[in-house]
């Protein structure tokens, strides 16, 4: 058997995986590539394989670096089924409606054709069919898999593939718990191989228990001077933390009640979602909603779904609190907001998701005197605090140690999802202290099994 590697290959975005067997072919993730305008071509190229020739596609998560090329791969030819666990299936709408969306803006102003539409979204949905974690499903006489709690967004998965007598794990991305809401990272125990991310694979995170306090710390802050607290935020997973946390402090009397604005549309479908979804949730949220507490309603807590409402929030009085994507600052209502509130000396840019170099976010985040948002040159006066605690993914220490539970039966680890920097430093980390063979795969690569 044989496995290609066309994404996610010394690159963290655009994971694609493909696992051909003497019968069938099956993909593992289709997504899309992200950061800059290189990858906005490699979005648009040909598949280098037939999509009509797929069988199926698994899916480990809703992130649009797993799933954004879908609909493309459908628009290809491709007619078999998407796997997915229930709550991946219905985010994807939403992610794959909102991604469309955007791209379509984008080439409004460029004048080319989007290279999938909306009518390409609806029939990728129509293809999904989602399904349980631990549930075994025989996809033919040759190959069957398995989804487990990857614990790096609601309904995250970890994909355990058994073909032609061999057995592969796919990481998807792997969670930090302990983290809001979810459950823990779910450990395999043996597979003859595996493919495991590296996003972080060259860091070690900074302590997790003190977010929260470092949360409340900045709330307070911003009310004693009478200032907005803006959070650019991830619509998937980070807000839904953010809001839980801010619940608890809220109930728990640790802030005063000051004015909540979840202001995206994006976020506020996918909280809908979580909603749904109780079962995923960890023991402390999942009780938490037993008791009678409505995680996602709290006292001054309101959602801005039309830009009507989103326009109202600065005739609020502060202090209050924003909340509102993207979580670089790259788009989205969150630009509107800065230009409100950057020059002012008395609001707080509060940053929970990891920025990129060069988006506006990492600018603000840098210190920059003036910043320029929609061609207006704002002066940066406003606060600005970092909590690094907040981060999706598992850093050097918690890969190697997820590795680790399967090292007995191994005889390779395949890093992928990475940098080539963070990539290479796992893979030595990982031949260093579990003796294990590694290969980081180059775009394109062929490996048989
Ligand atoms: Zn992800």
């Amino acid at each position: 058997m044989k496995l290609h590697f066309y994404g996610g290959a010394r690159w963290v975005t655009g994971a694609n995986y493909l696992l051909e067997t003497k019968q069938t072919k099956i993909l593992v993730d289709c997504g899309l590539f992200q950061g800059g305008r290189d990858a906005r071509k490699m979005n648009q190229k040909e598949f280098p394989y037939d999509p009509s020739k797929i069988e199926a596609v698994l899916v480990t998560h809703a992130h649009i670096d797993h799933i954004g090329r879908l609909p493309y791969l459908v628009k290809k030819g491709f007619k078999g089924k998407i796997f997915a666990t229930k709550p991946t299936k219905d985010f994807a709408r939403a992610m794959l409606f909102d991604a469309e969306e955007i791209n379509y803006e984008i080439n409004k102003t460029t004048g080319k054709e989007s290279f999938y539409n909306k009518s390409d979204v609806e029939k990728t949905l129509g293809l999904f069919q989602g399904i349980d974690y631990g549930e075994k499903m025989k996809l033919n006489d040759n190959i069957s898999f398995c989804f487990r709690d990857a614990g790096h967004v609601l309904g995250s998965a970890i994909i355990e593939v058994w073909a032609e007598k061999q057995k592969i794990v796919f990481s998807g991305d792997l969670g930090n718990p302990p983290v809001p809401i979810l459950k823990p990272t779910e450990f395999i125990k043996e597979a003859d191989y595996v493919l495991v991310e590296s996003t972080y694979g060259d860091r070690i995170h900074e302590d997790k228990k003190q977010r929260k306090d470092l949360l409340e710390d900045a709330v307070e802050n911003t009310i004693t001077r009478g200032g907005t607290l803006l959070i650019p935020s991830f619509a998937l997973e980070r807000t839904q933390e953010i809001l839980y946390e801010l619940n608890e402090l809220v109930e728990n009397h640790r802030i005063p009640h000051v004015p909540i604005f979840l202001d995206s549309p994006l976020a506020i479908k996918l909280t809908e979602i979580y909603r749904k979804y109780p079962e995923y949730f960890n023991q402390e949220a999942f009780s938490l909603i037993k008791s009678g507490d409505k995680l996602f309603e709290f006292p001054g807590f309101k959602m801005t779904r039309t830009v009507a409402e989103s326009k109202q929030i600065s005739q609020v009085n502060p202090p209050k609190i924003i909340i509102a994507g993207s979580g670089m600052s790259t788009g989205g209502r969150i630009m509107h907001h800065e230009i409100k509130y950057l020059s002012d000396s008395k609001n707080t840019f509060l940053i929970i998701c990891y920025q990129v170099p060069g988006t506006l976010g990492r600018k603000i985040l840098d210190g920059a005197e003036k910043v320029k948002i929609f061609r207006q040159e704002i002066p940066n006066k406003i606060q600005i605090r970092a909590i690094g605690g907040y981060s999706a993914h598992a850093d050097q220490k918690a890969l190697c140690y997820w590795v680790r539970q399967m090292k007995d039966s191994l005889k390779k680890v395949f890093i992928v999802q990475g940098e080539e920097k963070p990539a290479m430093t796992l893979s030595s980390h990982i031949k260093d202290h579990l003796g294990l063979p590694t290969e980081v795969p180059k775009t394109g690569q062929i490996f048989e099994l």
